[in-house]
């Protein structure tokens, strides 16, 4: 495992001062995994005012409630916390206090998983006290301790499981699935950010549809909404899946994207409340995109989502069912309302939701290939579909004598004209335009002074 120069001083620092230092948790983990960690914790026998003394004003109190201090390196911040062990729990919550302690292994075992429970020092020595590399190796994830006292403990741990299992491909070991389930409820104490940091950890790994295929009574505990998916049949010949089959196969056909595996696991959320049988027999779900849309909304404002992540997510729920038609006209249109990152999206949410459906229908793959060939075409020339792409901007038509919110409306219109086709994007031809209407009063009243 080779330690990064700039933790590794850390670490060496603390020991010439006569203190302990550990690499810890997530780390140790992902280097034993053949992963690069992306942060590596330093545990310290030191209590944080000795951390503080011996990096001088190199180091910050950050987190001195629960012993961290952040010692700023070249190389980036390193965060070292103090041995400690937890204090008593309450409510399914995070301890109310921390007590610290010059034991390595008590630290470890107030730990939640095996393979988050090792440490490693400069000397490349491993504290492994419940068997995490072996674990590991062998592709399992086990509380330490007691599941069921360890979920009483912190409900949040029963998400982060499911995390670890998804991102890291772990299965979870039969005691400890067990108590996941048995102590979902917990997770009802649990503030709806800190599910959402862990939810939106779990979507995008490898096994994120195996987990969700798993446990939907978890994750029904925060979004019950999901349920009534798991097991609705479709009955029509486009689908071979139920509800909650089909989203799990979409879900796993769009890259570990967390916008787009949080578009695709919802785009049918609104399929059974739209669902309908024909005289034929055959079932329906007209109008499902919009519920789909309204129910995706208030799921991810209840998690507390970012309006950006949460509109973005809505807007693919709302459009997955949209047929983009191949011509360089639609396509110009959905990229003055979507924008290019978000078509680029849409695309793939439709082939993923198509990939879920009955083979007999992949074809539609074709169609969505050639939407994107277009896409491209349009992009690579000199395509007009937003305001910063026409040729005349505000300044030109206040010149022209236009003023308030006529610019704006008459910007707009040009707009739609040159996405369309009707005019040129070209400076002269949209001028002369606005011009002619001014003049003759006709279709472009709008280009009148108010
Ligand atoms: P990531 O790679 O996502 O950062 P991580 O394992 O480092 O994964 P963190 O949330 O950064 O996860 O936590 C760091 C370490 O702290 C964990 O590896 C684990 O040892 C411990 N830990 C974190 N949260 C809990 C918890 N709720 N209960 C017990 N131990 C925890
Ligand atoms: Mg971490």
């Amino acid at each position: 495992m080779d330690i990064p120069e700039n933790v590794q001083a850390v670490l060496k620092t603390l020991e010439a001062a006569g203190h302990e230092a550990w690499c810890v948790g997530g780390c140790v983990r992902d280097a034993l995994s053949g992963r690069r960690p992306e942060d590596w914790d330093v545990a310290a026998s030191a209590r944080p005012e000795e951390t503080l003394a011996v990096f001088g004003s190199r180091a910050e109190p950050t987190g001195l409630k629960h012993g961290t201090v952040t010692v700023k390196t070249p190389g980036g911040p390193v965060e070292v916390t103090t041995y400690r062990v937890d204090g008593a729990y309450r409510d399914h919550r995070r301890p109310e206090s921390v007590t610290f302690t010059r034991s390595i292994g008590e630290d470890l075992a107030r730990r939640d998983f095996t393979v988050n429970a090792m440490a490693r020092n400069l000397r490349g020595e491993l504290r492994d006290p419940f068997g995490g590399r072996e674990d590991l190796r062998r592709g399992i994830l086990r509380c330490v301790g007691d599941p069921d006292r360890r979920f009483q403990e912190d409900a949040l741990r029963i998400l982060r499981g499911l995390r670890f299992a998804a991102a890291l491909g772990l299965e979870i070991e039969p005691g400890t699935a067990a108590a996941v389930r048995r102590n979902r409820e917990g997770l009802r104490d649990i503030a709806a950010e800190r599910i959402q940091v862990e939810f939106f950890k779990l979507l995008p790994g490898k096994g994120a549809a195996a987990v969700l295929r798993g446990y939907p009574e978890v994750f029904g505990v925060f979004w019950p909404e999901l349920l009534p998916m798991v097991g609705f049949g479709q009955r029509n010949r486009h689908h071979c899946y139920d509800v909650w089959e089909h989203t799990l196969h979409a879900l796993d056909a769009v890259p570990g994207d967390v916008v787009l595996r949080c578009a695709m696991l919802l785009h049918d959320v609104g399929k059974p409340a739209c669902f309908t049988l024909d005289e034929k027999g055959v079932g329906h779900f007209y109008g499902h995109p919009a519920v789909s849309r309204d129910l995706a909304d208030k799921m991810l404002r209840r998690l507390k989502c970012g309006t950006a992540f949460r509109e973005t997510v809505v807007r693919l729920v709302e459009w997955h069912d949209k047929d983009i038609p191949r011509t360089d006209k639609s396509i110009r249109r959905a990229l003055r309302i979507l924008g290019e990152a978000d078509l680029r999206r849409l695309i793939l949410v439709k082939r993923a939701d198509n990939l879920g459906q009955a083979p007999a229908y992949w074809d539609r793959q074709q169609e969505l290939d050639k939407a994107e060939e277009i896409l491209d075409r349009l992009l690579a020339g000199d395509a007009c579909f937003s305001l910063k792409q026409l040729a005349v901007n505000g300044r030109d038509l206040l010149a022209l004598g236009l003023f308030g919110p006529a610019v704006g409306k008459a910007l707009e219109d040009l707009l739609e004209k040159a996405v369309d086709g009707v005019l040129p994007n070209n400076r002269e031809a949209l001028l002369e335009h606005v011009r002619k209407n001014r003049e003759s009063g006709g279709e472009g009243g709008e280009y009148e002074r108010p």
